[in-house]
């Protein structure tokens, strides 16, 4: 029973950790990542109270090392989806009831235990399974993570405040209810963050989730779902499989209870998904939501009036932080005649100097490349660029997988503003530049909106205010997160609400109040406390 109204007030974001030389938290985390190197894990699958383990078991590597055993997990099979559905829907019922505080609670004691007992575990899980460095890993495994949490708690809190009008007599109420059915949460490998808050936010708003990730991200996945139990979550609300993304499909498109699906991932994948919903749409008991954020081919446009320094710096770290396997990622750029040079000096000179190894090795600004597939799909296209009479390598170009999937950050300029890597998206350490007349900005920004089928992210670089209004105003759809000044990644719960438009999904906006309603079906309730007592209307009488 409920007797008060509780207030969840707007969080501060979660504070990163530096890492620095003397400070606590790196030897903690150095520890951390010894320790878990040092005990092989063997991952089931979370259905219901069960621990599920198969016989066939995948074996799970650091991408920058790849001959190490970190352990294995236990993929499954058509029965564990159905398992896991069942198991999802039986828990319903009792998980709508529990009262929206100690729902919330829930995720806040998570939040509270990733940010204090967890965050060296799951910082150093990222690093391992996922290959990213320190500061990625900080930055997304714990504060998006955690902000993640206590901010929808915040925002669904707010939600449940929203009330209509009433007139005098009676009483409208709105119930803000989770979805009939199962939620199906299918994330992808680059953030663990974002692997935690598809099944999370769903769950919050009274939903139960039957919740994949890709394989790279099991590793972390399990150590959210640890969290997660130790903060209260009943068995039953998150069930954890791994399965093959057309076996998941299969049985959970066609099922009559499927309810939404919270994706992201690639486009491709996204319009399959799409695609098999709508050829089913009359299997099922209601509409399903169809929430999906999804690739990117994210530009940075330098106007003649940039600062070089500062369009270097958006350059670096927008395309090469995590190898660029953001779907934020900076990924074609477009270079003023009057600065190019002078752009391209640096860029070449500061990459040149950059350090790539294994994640453990504080010193690496670049990593590994997440898996075989994608560095072979990556090499592919560096091996077109360097076969092709329209582009050349500047920098970079070389990889090596004898040890790690590793790839040198690479900078291709193109005289073809259409070629191939100026479209598509390739999803690694590979920026494109295309040198534009100075005097031609607006032609310029007409063709960054053109390009690509993408309009995830986005930057401008100048000070003329002029040209920031200009390319504000051109570019409106040409992304969902739009920066000025500023690298194109790096969204903050709160303060960035993510999210593009066209090819790059739903544009729901992860982490912010617009992503709930998703999960939710309101009711309209209305109460007449005289209530009327004969049909006739006073204009039924002539006097
Ligand atoms: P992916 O599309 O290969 O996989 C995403 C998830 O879908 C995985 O869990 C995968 O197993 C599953 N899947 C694959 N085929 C499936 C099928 N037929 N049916 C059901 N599920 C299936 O993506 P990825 O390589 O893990 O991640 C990289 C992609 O994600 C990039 O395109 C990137 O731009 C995008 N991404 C987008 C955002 C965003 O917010 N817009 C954020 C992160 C990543």
């Amino acid at each position: 029973m409920t007797i008060g109204t509780f207030v969840y007030p707007i969080p501060a974001n979660e504070p990163i950790l530096q890492y620095a030389p003397g400070s606590p938290e790196k030897p903690l985390l150095k520890k951390t990542l010894a320790e878990l190197k040092n005990t092989p894990v063997d991952i089931p699958m979370y259905i219901g109270n069960e621990t599920i383990t198969t016989g066939k078991k995948i074996a799970i590597h650091p991408p920058y090392e790849k001959d190490f055993l970190l352990g294995y997990f236990n993929e499954g099979e058509e029965k564990h989806v159905q398992q896991a559905i069942d198991t999802a829907l039986a828990t319903k019922e009792s998980w709508e009831a529990v009262s929206w505080e100690n729902k919330a609670h829930i995720f806040l004691k998570a939040a509270e235990l990733l940010a204090t007992k967890y965050r060296p575990h799951i910082v150093a899980a990222t690093m391992l399974g996922q290959g990213k460095n320190v500061y990625q890993a900080e930055i997304d495994a714990a504060c998006e993570l955690i902000d993640f949490l206590r901010f929808n708690v915040h925002f669904l809190s707010e939600i449940y405040k929203n009330q209509p009008i009433s007139s005098p007599g009676m009483n409208n109420r709105s119930e803000w209810r989770p979805l009939e059915g199962f939620v199906l949460a299918v994330s992808p490998f680059n953030f663990t963050a974002i692997g935690a808050n598809l099944p999370a936010s769903a769950a919050m708003c009274g939903n139960v989730v039957v919740w994949k990730p890709a394989y790279p991200q099991i590793y972390s996945a399990n150590i959210f779902m640890q969290v997660m139990k130790e903060a209260g979550l009943p068995d039953g609300v998150i069930n954890l499989i791994y399965v093959d993304g057309p076996v998941l499909g299969k049985v959970c498109f066609s099922h009559p209870d499927f309810a939404g699906v919270h994706f992201t991932g690639s486009t491709g994948v996204f319009n399959t998904m799409w695609k098999t919903i709508g050829e089913n749409i009359g299997k099922y008991k209601s509409y399903p939501r169809i929430v999906g954020e999804t690739g990117g081919k994210d530009f940075v446009m330098i106007h003649k009036s940039a600062d070089v320094d500062v369009a270097v710096t958006a350059l670096i770290r927008g395309a090469f932080e995590y190898q660029g396997q953001k779907c934020s990622a900076a990924s074609r750029a477009y270079l003023p005649s009057n600065l190019a040079a002078a752009i391209k000096e640096k860029l070449i000179a500061t990459l040149s100097a950059m350090k790539m190894g294994s994640a453990e090795d504080f010193t690496n600004f670049i990593n590994a490349v997440i898996d075989e597939r994608a560095f072979d799909k990556i090499a592919g296209f560096i091996d077109g660029i360097k076969n092709s009479p329209d582009a050349s390598i500047i920098v970079g170009g070389n990889y090596d997988k004898s040890i790690g999937y590793f790839i040198e950050p690479t900078v291709v300029e193109t005289t073809n503003p259409k070629y191939k890597t100026m479209c598509e998206e390739i999803f690694g350490p590979v920026l494109t530049i295309y040198v534009y007349d100075a005097e031609q900005f607006e032609e310029a920004l007409h063709l960054v909106d053109t390009t690509s089928p993408y309009a995830l992210t986005g930057a401008v670089i100048a000070q003329d205010r002029f040209a920031v209004e200009l390319a504000t105003n051109k570019l409106r759809n040409s992304a969902g997160n739009f920066y000025v000044n500023d690298k194109p990644t790096g969204a903050v719960v709160g303060q960035q609400p993510f999210g593009g438009a066209r090819g790059s999904g739903t544009n729901d906006k992860a982490g912010s109040i617009l992503n709930l309603y998703r999960w939710l079906s309101s009711r309209t309730i209305k109460e007449v406390y005289v209530p009327a007592t004969d049909y006739k209307y006073a204009f039924l009488q002539e006097a």
